[in-house]
């Protein structure tokens, strides 16, 4: 999760700066979860590792970022209300 925060090696909500490690997790940008989750059949470690490995630092950010669950789950009802989560 480190290569999609900036400064000082500090993990943290990238909206509240919450920086519980516990509670946090990586949000996809876009909103596409779902479809990623589907090509790795299901497997967040798998797209955690990519992340971490595959990808360089500017091409994770422009799709991922890290929120506390608080956070993701605002986020989620709010993509929810502009109808653009499940529409893919
Ligand atoms: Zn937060």
């Amino acid at each position: 999760m480190g290569i999609l925060c900036d400064g000082e090696n500090k993990i943290k909500c990238q909206r509240c700066d919450f920086s519980d490690i516990r509670a946090l997790q990586i949000d996809h940008i876009n909103g596409d979860g779902h479809l990623e989750r589907k090509r790795n059949n299901g497997n967040n470690k798998k797209v955690y590792f990519s992340i971490a490995f595959r990808m360089n630092k500017e091409e994770a950010k422009k799709r991922y970022q890290v929120l506390c669950a608080n956070c993701n789950q605002i986020k989620v009802y709010e993509d929810n209300q502009r109808g653009q989560i499940w529409k893919k």
